[in-house]
């Protein structure tokens, strides 16, 4: 099945925008960012699919752990993305359209 991506993901009271854009890991080191203070998810256009969908569970829980406050370090984000991908994608076969995200 697939789940169209907003362009804007709500958690809590805060929308964060979602963009691909271009070499994002070569200007900036990561394949995903989130600015808490701009609300930008921001990922890499080059990434392959999986490894996208894989990138936003990632960022989405930096955002989540910041909005409510659980104070979530960067290997206990990556490992609740990494379950939650194997539960999205593995067992409910979820595939993510980026049709409506832009790409900058
Ligand atoms: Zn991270």
């Amino acid at each position: 099945m697939k789940v169209k991506v907003p362009k804007e993901i709500k958690i809590g009271v805060y929308p964060y925008t979602v963009e691909l854009v271009p070499n994002l890991k070569l200007n900036k080191g990561n394949w995903g960012t989130t600015n808490h203070t701009e609300k930008t998810i921001v990922l890499d256009s080059a990434l392959p699919s999986v490894e996208l969908a894989q990138t936003l569970l990632h960022e989405v829980f930096h955002v989540v752990s910041v909005v409510f406050m659980c104070g979530l370090d960067e290997d206990n984000v990556e490992r609740l993305a990494n379950g939650m991908g194997e539960f999205l994608f593995d067992n409910l076969n979820i595939e993510f359209d980026w049709s409506s995200v832009q790409e900058k």
